[in-house]
């Protein structure tokens, strides 16, 4: 698994799904970190109060893509 944390949102993003309806373009780059760890992930939740995004890290995720990638394509 890939994650993009958010270090200044405290937020942690599913780096396969992860897109612009997450707001990543209004994330700067300093902020960003790539992590492929799941304690590490774990770690952030449990002791930092960093939440999972509830767009890319749902459960609704595949349907919810289906219909960002068709509203983009009108
Ligand atoms: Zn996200």
């Amino acid at each position: 698994m890939n994650y993009m944390i958010d270090h200044k949102n405290k937020m942690i993003h599913n780096g396969r799904f992860a897109g612009d309806y997450c707001g990543l373009s209004q994330i700067e780059d300093n902020d960003k970190e790539h992590v492929s760890t799941q304690s590490t992930v774990d770690m952030l939740v449990n002791t930092k109060d960093y939440e999972k995004c509830s767009y890319c890290c749902g459960s609704f995720i595949p349907g919810f893509i289906q219909s960002v990638t068709e509203s983009k394509t009108e």
